[in-house]
């Protein structure tokens, strides 16, 4: 199977590249020039989910009833290549990757109702509250307890690493409700429609790139409905699961990769090499962007394999496997973009990185961001499951399938 981009797409290539030529305001076309993480500037990326959400294009991969765009796996392709080739900075996922998919899947109708359309118009932003101090890897060691009172929970605890919660409005959370029995039997999933509860405390946490996006949580006797159930009491672990799957295998993630590709070579034929000509002319330069975009054209293969509903996208090893493959070749992406960069990362520019900055970068917009990408993709094997544990799970998957 193989995904053709042939003539009878041409003119929906063509409507898409129009609208995103015409609508991006300036401050969201420089927030994806200065996006150095999977997480692009939070304000311009909500300004631009919402011009997209007025054309009905914010939710390609979600089925229409529930406002996505009804595309087929090609156009969402093109759409994805087309944003990528324009600099666009990604939408938020978590609300449009993770738990909207799921709320599709399990959410009642009631939730279905109240969130999909804030989560589709970019109104809500949802912040994942899963890993705790001493459960990451072991997520199910988790200790943030949901006491039952009335039609309430109240949840002491803390959760840790939770990206964005300082922009969030709404939380979806694991809390332990029986603290009896196997541990993941006593994990149940909420949603929390606020992230100012009383008793509810919010602290940034810096990263090695100078940024906060992650935060510390805390919760001391905070009052949340149980409406926001996701699933039966103690039935939270299956759930969670669930949208893991959506966090790990969700979205087309090569063409990013390959434009970044492009963005190298375009940076390397201008670089002046200390052997003469440009760093492009390299051979050990040539070797090395040539091997990376090789395996970068694999994983695209698989990648079209999988979205264009091969059965493989039904394996249990799939969002493991695609997780793992994506988050290596990040890492691969943003070493080459340093050493094209050479001397121009070391200063860390965080003023001239603000979007709207009066501040001249040094060197260019490639330069700028080189190495706080270069930083923060450090941690892309470590979030949503380290990859040593991803390979666990394909060993444990593959080899089960085989025996
Ligand atoms: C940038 C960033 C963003 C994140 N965002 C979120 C978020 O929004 N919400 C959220 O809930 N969490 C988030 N996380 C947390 C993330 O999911 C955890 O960091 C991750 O699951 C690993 O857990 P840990 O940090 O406790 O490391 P540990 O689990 O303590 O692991 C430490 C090391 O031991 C290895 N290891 C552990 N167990 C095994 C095993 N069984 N076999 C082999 N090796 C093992 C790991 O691979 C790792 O190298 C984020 C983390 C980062 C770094």
């Amino acid at each position: 199977m193989n995904i053709e981009f042939g003539p009878e797409f041409e003119s929906f290539r063509q409507e898409v590249a129009a609208f995103l030529d015409t609508a991006p305001t300036p401050d969201i076309r420089e927030a994806g020039r200065k996006t150095t993480s999977v997480f692009a500037p939070f304000d311009q990326a909500v300004a631009w989910q919402k011009i997209l959400h007025a054309r009905g294009w914010a939710a390609p991969a979600w089925p229409k009833q529930y406002g996505g765009t009804g595309w087929s796996v090609e156009q969402r392709y093109i759409f994805a290549e087309e944003c990528r080739k324009r600099e666009l900075p990604p939408l938020l996922p978590n609300g449009l990757q993770m738990v909207g998919p799921m709320l599709i899947d399990l959410g009642t109708e009631d939730q279905k109702r109240r969130h999909l359309p804030q989560i589709l118009s970019g109104e809500a932003y949802w912040t994942q509250g899963y890993s705790e101090p001493n459960a990451g890897s072991d997520l199910a060691s988790l200790q943030c307890a949901a006491v039952s009172d009335g039609d309430d929970y109240i949840i002491n605890g803390s959760k840790i690493w939770t990206t964005l919660a300082h922009r969030a409005n709404r939380m979806f959370m694991l809390v332990r409700t029986d603290k009896t029995g196997k541990k993941q039997e006593g994990i149940t999933f909420l949603l929390l429609e606020r992230t100012d509860y009383p008793g509810m405390d919010i602290r940034p946490i810096i990263g090695l790139d100078g940024i906060p996006e992650q935060c510390e949580v805390f919760f001391d006797n905070v009052r949340v409905p149980k409406s926001g159930r996701v699933g039966a009491e103690n039935d939270g672990w299956s759930v969670a699961k669930h949208l893991l799957k959506h966090e790990r295998g969700g979205s087309a993630a090569s063409p990013a990769l390959l434009h970044n590709i492009a963005r190298i070579r375009a940076a390397a034929a201008a670089t002046p090499s200390p052997f003469g000509g440009s760093l492009s002319d390299d051979p050990v330069f040539q070797r090395d962007l040539g091997e990376l975009e090789a395996d970068i054209l694999s994983y695209r293969h698989f990648e079209q394999l999988a979205i264009s509903g091969h059965p493989m996208l039904r394996d249990a090893a799939y969002p493991s496997m695609n997780k793992t493959m994506n988050s290596e070749l990040s890492q691969r992406v943003s070493i080459m973009m340093t050493r094209v960069s050479g001397i121009e990362t070391v200063p860390l520019q965080l003023e001239a990185l603000n979007v709207g900055s009066n501040v001249a970068p040094l060197g260019d917009d490639f330069d700028l961001i080189a190495m706080p990408y270069y930083l923060n993709t450090r941690a892309t094997s470590i979030y949503a499951g380290t990859n040593e544990v991803q390979r666990d799970l394909i060993a444990r998957t593959v080899l089960a399938a085989n025996r």
